[in-house]
This record gives C-alpha cells, sequence and structure tokens, in this order.
C-alpha cells in the first residue's frame, strides 16, 4: 500500500522538475509515515509539510527532495544537518549513504527522534544544542543543511564548509525565505545561488532569531 503511494509521490516530484534519480529513489526507499504522528499519517504521502508537535513541521517531500538535490549528496560524504526534527531529511540523507551530524535544539524533540533512529536502525550522529553555532568538532563538511529559516547565513556554518563543499539553507524573514546554495569557492570566497520561495518554521539561535 505505502510503497504505491510512494511511487505516486516521487512521480508527483518529478513532475514538479526534480531529476536526481539519488534522491529519488531514497524518498521512495524512506518510509515517510514512520516519522510522522499517528494522528496525521493518513496523509503521510501527500505532498505537504505536517505537524510533528512543539509548534514545529516536518518539511514538506518537495522541500526535502529540492534541498537534497542541491546540497549534491555523494556517498560517504560528511553532511551537517540543523534542525533534526521528525528525523526524515537525516533518513534519507543516510538512505543515500552520507555520514549524517544533526543538531537539534529542542531536547524532547532530539530524544524522541533518537529513539526512533535507534529502533529503524538509522545511524545518524545526533546532538541536542544550538545549530547556528555548527558543530566544530567534525568539521569540514562535504555539506551543510539547514532546515529552519534564518535572517542571515550564520558566519560559523561558512567557516565549517570544506572546499567545494554546499550550504543550503532558506534565508529571510519569519515566514517567507529564498533558499541560498551556497558554494565554498575558497576559505573567503563564496558562490550563491537564490531559489525563492520556501516557507520554514525560525530558526532559534545565537545567529538566527530570538525565541524561546
Ligand atoms: N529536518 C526536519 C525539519 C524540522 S523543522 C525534518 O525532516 O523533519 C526545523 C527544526 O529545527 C525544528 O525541530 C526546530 O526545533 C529546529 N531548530 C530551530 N532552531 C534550531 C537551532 N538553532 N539549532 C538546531 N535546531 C533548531
Amino acid at each position: 500500500m505505502s510503497k504505491t503511494e510512494r511511487s505516486i509521490l516521487v512521480e508527483g516530484l518529478r513532475n514538479k522538475g526534480i531529476k536526481d534519480e539519488n534522491v529519488l529513489r531514497a524518498i521512495a526507499k524512506v518510509k515517510r509515515e514512520e516519522f510522522i504522528p499517528l494522528m496525521f499519517r493518513h496523509q503521510a504521502y501527500e505532498d505537504i509539510a505536517l505537524p510533528i508537535g512543539y509548534g514545529q513541521t516536518i518539511s514538506q517531500p518537495y522541500t526535502v527532495a529540492k534541498m537534497t538535490e542541491e546540497l549534491q549528496v555523494k556517498k560517504g560524504d560528511k553532511v551537517l544537518e540543523i534542525g533534526t526534527g521528525s528525523g526524515y531529511q537525516a533518513a534519507i540523507l543516510f538512505e543515500m549513504g552520507a555520514k549524517v551530524y544533526s543538531i537539534e535544539r529542542r531536547y524532547e524533540i532530539y530524544r524522541n527522534t533518537q529513539k526512533l533512529f535507534d529502533k529503524l536502525g538509522i545511524r545518524v550522529n545526533t546532538k541536542c544544542g544550538d545549530g547556528t553555532l555548527g558543530w566544530a568538532e567534525h568539521a569540514p563538511y562535504d555539506g551543510i543543511i539547514v532546515t529552519a529559516g534564518s535572517p542571515d547565513i550564520p558566519e560559523a556554518l561558512k567557516n565549517q564548509l570544506a572546499i567545494k563543499g554546499r550550504l543550503v539553507i532558506p534565508v529571510g524573514g519569519r515566514i517567507t525565505q529564498t533558499l541560498k546554495v551556497v558554494t565554498k569557492i575558497s576559505e573567503d570566497e563564496f558562490e550563491i545561488k537564490n531559489i525563492p520561495e520556501f516557507a520554514f518554521v525560525p530558526l532559534i539561535g545565537r545567529d538566527g532569531w530570538d525565541g524561546q
């Protein structure tokens, strides 16, 4: 049942312009319903964001697909995710063969998702803390993906990127943002591509928005 639903979702993503076969394969494989609270599971394969509690959401499949495609993940790449949330995006990256590090600031979400990863056998290194500071211990990263909207690009994330590495981050207002794809050319040179228009929950932290 859900396999058919997943292949319909994948066809929909193809029609919306997602081309990377590795991304589409991962979306066809990972059971999105496992990352969604019971009461919304019947909508797991609709291309929409859904609530995961604590005022947070699991991103829309199209957004996950687009960000992952822009990240250009290759097997064995070291990828840092800011905003673990439900764990779905991290599961997609893990399925694609990346070595994934993921930071979540809300302890309850961090703990619940860590339990889910253990249950599903998804090996992602997680940490509870402020992701706007990055995770210096494991830097540099081939890719950094920020799954919450930021007022600016946090300096620490640019610093922790490998040369030729890419940072995908929604930047803008509290409600809507432009997706920025930042490629590190050299220690102090960055190339930026802008993709309008996305809507993420706010990135809250020292180099993000104020909040609790
Ligand atoms: N990638 C997630 C999307 C979750 S929504 C998924 O696939 O479901 C964004 C998440 O970012 C929320 O859980 C929120 O608590 C978290 N967040 C917000 N600011 C953060 C910060 N500074 N550091 C780490 N996580 C943060």
